[in-house]
């Protein structure tokens, strides 16, 4: 049998999502790596539309994921937590996204498209006067800073070129002063 043969069987053949049966075609699941069985939804063309393009979302045919978030296949669950996730402003998604639970590969799964990460959840680096900041930035120092590990002292109105920023902490950036690599607050920098 086929992919869509075998989908078909496993679904009923109807819509992973919503049931229904029409226009029901084979979604791979993003980012897809082996698509096949596992990493595939047989699902229609609504589902896959708004899936897709995220401005056609309708929140209420969303609502079918009340019963088919249960579906014991990961597919159809990693796709139902990124939809509940960007609907979750509603409430009653945020509702269901309680109740859903994905084990933590599946879960590393449903956020590899970045899907149900708000902005504000983002981590974001400011300087001193609130300016972002972004690898590779150019930003100079505005007081003193004691080089933790060292008795080197990274003195005001140094330059520091290239920083890297911290994926885990807002505070801190990394950047090379006097060929040494030094972790720096990033309330003591100002963009340049
Ligand atoms: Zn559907």
């Amino acid at each position: 049998m086929g992919l869509l043969e075998d989908l078909q069987d496993r679904s009923g053949k109807v819509c992973e999502f919503c049931g229904t049966a029409d226009t029901l075609s084979i979604y791979e699941v993003p980012p897809v790596s082996t698509g096949g069985f596992d990493g595939s939804v047989l699902s229609c063309s609504t589902c896959i539309g708004q899936i897709e393009n995220p401005d056609t979302t309708d929140a209420n045919h969303w609502r079918c994921l009340n019963d088919s978030m249960w579906s014991e296949h990961d597919a159809v669950k990693v796709v139902a937590w990124r939809m509940l996730s960007r609907l979750k402003s509603e409430g009653w998604p945020q509702d269901l996204l309680d109740m859903l639970y994905l084990e933590p590969e599946t879960l590393e799964w449903a956020k590899a498209t970045g899907e149900g990460v708000l902005e504000a959840d983002k981590i974001v680096h400011r300087d001193a006067n609130g300016a972002i900041l972004e690898n590779g930035d150019s930003v100079v120092l505005i007081k003193d800073l004691k080089v933790k590990g060292s008795s080197m002292v990274a003195k005001q109105g140094t330059a520091v070129r290239r920083i890297s920023l911290d994926h885990e902490n807002a505070e801190y950036i990394e950047g090379r002063v006097d060929g040494q690599q030094i972790v720096i607050i990033t309330k003591y920098v100002k963009k340049v």
